[in-house]
């Protein structure tokens, strides 16, 4: 059966979407960041609802030095760039580094050497090798991301040469680099749904993105997605047009696996009673709890118009915007439509999921371990330094100025975008050494005091005054802080 269109939903559903559309309450967004801030140990900070302008703000609960860390936050949902997988291959649950140093050089050298065979003589030869390297999957797809044997014309320059071949011994293990050991990552364990999409650091990785969201949105044999050609035609569309709606894609999965097993729950202490439709629309509104705390505004009303266009374009821009969205849900429902969940495929619930992500501005990164590595060759001694550097010397020269490029992608923090903006704030977002993963790692900027608020730059605080207040419109307010007023 064919999965109904928007405007059927709309009409169909018009009362459980304005519920899950609604502003929490100050007292339901009280309780539920009691309950997550407890649930996760964050004690030192708390979440308050401050007045109904400026709505929520964290606060400090205990006092802080310079630099102290504030609070480590595991993400809600969030995803890796598509464009950065051929840069970086992490663990897709948690976004640590995996494999093995040997691993990352290797699928990097592959990818380059491709783009260079590509551009030197203007055309795409094997256009399936090139999806693969790209990540621009199919329903076989990306079995080339971890081994790719694969023929490059030799005759194509010195560096490919050195790429094509090196990169193969080096992804195969059939060579060990000096001092890697001291670099060791986990091991990639693979999908339990079989596809070749994603990969983990670990058993415990794997279960739990499987349970949370991955076995709806699983190209694999195993899969419990309905239509897996749907499933294929949208990761695709997503990988053109915009990756954010494979982190939609993820809320809503996720938001469907966890009502139905609160459901089944309910079932388990209470197997005599009927159930009734509002009682499977109450667990959809439980599930729904965290992302209805998120949420801003529509994706096609506040993204911010490029600077190409002009006021007269933005009607059609707007339209566009909206267009590409409504697209990319027609081919979710193809997928995983679940008549009895069908309000989370609105069209107006999809573009606030996408709003979400657009304007809370909180980008996932992890520094990369080839860096280093290298760092660490580089400040050897004397002759170990020498020996080593004939093997890593070529391997950086091939690499270029991307060697280091960290993981990037998109996820949503629950603490961390409650947090107002400051152009003068009291904290960061900031990674030390030990921070290795996707979790957001936020520092205090100068000794904050107990009760204090908590506030970080959304922008670049070190703009002119000008340049801040436009920047800052994109978010929708005017900002008040105390540079702000004694600049302006
Ligand atoms: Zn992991
Ligand atoms: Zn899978
Ligand atoms: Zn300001």
């Amino acid at each position: 059966m064919e999965a109904p269109n928007h405007e059927f939903i709309d009409q169909m559903h018009a009362e459980t979407i304005s519920r899950l559309l609604l502003e929490p309450s100050p007292d339901a967004m009280q309780a539920y960041y009691s309950k997550l801030t407890k649930a996760h140990n964050y004690s030192d900070v708390e979440v308050r609802y401050i007045n109904s302008r400026i709505g929520k703000g964290v606060f400090a609960s205990k006092s802080y030095e310079s630099n102290e860390l504030i609070l480590k936050e595991h993400m809600l949902v969030g995803a890796q760039h598509t464009q950065n997988k051929t840069d970086a291959l992490v663990c897709s649950f948690c976004f640590c580094f995996i494999g093995s140093i040997e691993l990352q050089i290797g699928r990097k050298l592959l990818f380059l050497s491709d783009k260079n065979s590509q551009s030197s003589d203007g055309h795409v030869e094997d256009s399936t090798e090139i999806e693969s390297m790209t990540h621009i999957t199919d329903l076989n797809s990306c079995a080339g991301n971890l081994k790719t044997p694969r023929n490059i014309d030799k005759e194509k320059g010195s560096n490919e040469d050195l790429s094509s071949n090196a990169a193969e011994s080096l992804i195969n293990g059939n060579i060990q680099l000096p001092f890697s050991s001291l670099f060791s990552l986990p091991a990639v364990v693979f999908c339990i749904g079989g596809c070749e999409d994603e990969f983990f650091c670990s058993e415990k990785c794997a279960k739990a993105a499987w349970e949370s969201y991955h076995s709806l949105l699983c190209s694999g044999p195993k899969s419990l997605c309905k239509d897996k050609d749907f499933l294929c035609k949208f990761i695709h569309h997503a990988n053109e047009t915009n990756d954010i709606f494979l982190v939609a894609a993820k809320v809503i999965s996720s938001t469907i696996l966890k009502a139905s097993s609160l459901e089944q729950l309910k079932h388990k202490n209470d197997p005599k009673k009927c159930y009734t439709s509002e009682d499977c629309i109450n667990c959809l509104l439980e599930a729904w709890e965290p992302f209805s705390m998120g949420f801003k505004r529509l994706w096609w009303d506040s993204i911010a118009l490029p600077i190409d266009l002009g006021a007269d374009d933005e009607i059609g821009f707007r339209n566009e915007i909206k267009e590409l969205a409504s697209h990319s849900l027609k081919l979710l429902k193809g997928a995983i439509f679940e008549e009895k969940y069908a309000p989370l495929f609105s069209l107006q619930v999809y573009g606030h999921v996408i709003g979400m992500f657009e304007l809370n501005n909180l980008d996932l990164v992890v520094a990369s371990p080839v860096e280093d590595y290298f760092i660490y060759i580089d400040e050897l001694d004397g002759k170990e330094k020498v020996e080593a550097e004939k093997f890593t010397r070529p391997l950086l020269d091939a690499l270029g100025d991307d060697y280091n490029v960290p993981c990037e992608g998109t996820a949503f923090f629950p603490v961390q975008s409650c947090a107002n903006h400051s152009c003068v704030p009291n904290m960061k977002a900031f990674k030390r050494d030990e921070d290795k993963d996707g979790q957001a790692v936020l520092l205090a900027t100068r000794p904050i005091q107990f009760g204090e608020e908590l506030t970080i730059s959304y922008i670049d605080e070190d703009a002119s005054w000008e340049e801040r207040k436009a920047l800052l419109k994109d978010y929708g307010f005017i900002c008040m802080c105390p540079k702000c007023i004694k600049e302006s």
